[in-house]
C-alpha cells in the first residue's frame, strides 16, 4: 500500500457545523455555530461522485455537527444532486429522529448509524447544550427507528476501558437491536485534550472480553473484531498481503464551505501555522476528482505518507493497521511523520492482542 488512490470509496459531507448536543469528549471546533452547506457545494461534489457510483459501489456519509440539525428540507436539497446509484449514510446522535425523519430515511434510502455509548449511566458525558443528560432523547430516536422497521448501526465511544464493561456493552447493543456495532476508544483530538493513555493490560483485556461476549451470541456485526479475525485468518492462509488496498483511500471530507480535507475528517475546521487549514482545495472552484488527483502534493499529506513508510519499516502491526490515522498523529504528536500514538496502541495494537489473547485462552485442548 503506497500513496493515495485517485478515487475514494466514500466521501464525508458536513451539511452543518451545528450540533444540538455538547458531549464532553467531542472534537468538533464549531459545533455551536450553524454554518450550513450551500446546495452548490453538493452539486459540485455530485458531479464527480455520480460517475464513480455508476462504475461501482459508492457512499456519501452525512456527518456534522449533527447532520439532522440541518433540517429535512435542506438535507433533501443537498441529497438531490446525487444519482440513484449513490448510497447515503447518516451518522447521528438520534435525538432529533421521529416518525417524520424515519419517513425521510425510507424515502431517500438513507442508512442510519446512531452514536450511543451504552446504557444510561455510560452516556453521562453526552449532554444537551443546557448540560442535561441526552440519553432519553437518544433512546426515543432509536425507538422511532425500531417502530418504523428501519435497520440501524451503532457507534459507541468508550472513554475508559474497565473490566466488565465490554460484556455490559455488548449485551446492551444486542438488546438495542442494531445490526452493526463499531467501538471507538476515546481519542485525544480536535478540541478534546483529555488523555487516552490507558494501562495496556486493561485495554487488551477489554478487547478480549468483547470477543468473548460476541462469540456467545454473534448476532451483531462487530466491526473491529470481525476485521481482526479476517486479518488473523489471512495471516494463517498466507494472504495477508492482499488484505489492505494497494493505495490509501483518501476519504475526502467536504466541509460546509466546500473545502476538501483528505484522510481525516477530524482535521476539518482547524488551522496550524505550518499546515494552514489542511485543505487540498475547494469544490466550488476545482472539481473534486481534480483535487484528489493532486492531494498527494498537499504538504502535510506528503509528511503523513512519510510517516506511513516509517510505520511500514518499524511496526510489526503494519499489515493489520496500514499506518494509522492522520488526525491522531497530528493531535497527539504535533506532526504527521511520527509512528506510534496512544490511539494506535488502544485501537490497533491492543485490539489485535486482545483477539489473540481470547484465542489463546479458548484454544481447544486437542490443539
Ligand atoms: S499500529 Fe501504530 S505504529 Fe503500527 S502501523 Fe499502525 S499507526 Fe503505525
Amino acid at each position: 500500500m503506497r500513496g493515495l488512490a485517485a478515487v475514494p470509496s466514500y466521501v464525508v459531507m458536513q451539511p452543518t457545523t451545528l450540533c444540538n448536543l455538547d458531549c464532553v469528549y467531542c472534537y468538533l471546533p464549531m459545533r455551536a455555530a450553524d454554518r450550513r452547506m450551500p446546495v452548490p457545494v453538493a452539486e459540485a461534489v455530485a458531479a464527480s461522485v455520480n460517475p464513480w457510483a455508476a462504475a461501482g459501489r459508492f457512499s456519501v456519509v452525512w456527518h456534522g455537527g449533527e447532520p439532522l440539525a440541518a433540517g429535512r428540507e435542506h438535507l433533501a436539497a443537498l441529497l438531490a444532486p446525487f444519482g440513484p446509484a449513490v448510497e447515503h449514510h447518516v451518522q447521528t446522535n438520534a435525538t432529533l429522529i421521529d416518525d417524520a425523519w424515519c419517513a425521510f430515511f425510507a424515502e431517500h434510502g438513507v442508512r442510519v448509524s446512531v452514536s450511543v455509548d451504552g446504557p444510561r449511566e455510560r452516556n453521562a458525558e453526552r449532554v444537551t447544550r443546557g448540560g442535561r443528560p441526552a440519553y432519553d432523547r437518544i433512546r426515543a430516536g432509536v425507538d422511532a427507528l425500531r417502530r418504523n422497521g428501519l435497520p440501524f448501526s451503532a457507534l459507541a465511544v468508550v472513554s475508559r476501558p474497565v473490566p466488565g464493561l465490554a460484556t455490559e456493552l455488548y449485551d446492551y447493543f444486542l438488546d438495542l437491536g442494531c445490526d452493526v456495532l463499531g467501538v471507538n476508544i476515546e481519542e485525544t483530538e480536535g478540541v478534546n485534550t483529555r488523555t487516552n493513555a490507558w494501562d495496556a493490560a486493561a485495554v487488551t483485556g477489554f478487547w478480549a472480553e468483547l470477543v468473548a461476549a460476541w462469540r456467545r451470541d454473534p448476532r451483531i456485526h462487530l466491526r473491529e473484531v470481525e476485521w481482526s479475525l479476517r486479518y488473523a485468518g489471512a495471516v494463517l492462509d498466507g494472504t495477508a498481503d492482499d488484505l489492505l488496498p494497494r493505495r490509501l483511500d483518501p476519504i475526502p471530507t467536504i466541509a460546509h464551505d466546500g473545502s476538501v480535507v483528505v484522510l481525516s475528517p477530524e482535521l476539518a475546521g482547524f488551522t496550524d501555522p505550518r499546515y494552514g487549514d489542511f485543505s487540498s482545495g475547494n469544490v466550488l472552484s476545482t472539481p473534486l476528482a481534480e483535487i484528489l488527483a493532486g492531494a498527494g502534493r498537499t504538504p502535510w499529506v506528503g509528511e503523513f505518507l512519510a510517516g506511513v513508510e516509517a510505520c511500514r519499516s518499524s511496526c510489526p502491526y503494519f499489515g493489520f493497521c496500514g499506518g494509522g490515522h492522520a488526525a491522531n498523529r497530528y493531535f497527539e504528536l504535533g506532526r504527521f511523520d511520527g509512528t506510534e500514538t496512544e490511539h494506535c496502541r488502544n485501537s490497533k495494537i491492543r485490539l489485535l492482542e486482545g483477539v489473540l489473547e481470547h484465542a489463546r485462552d479458548h484454544k481447544s485442548p486437542a490443539a
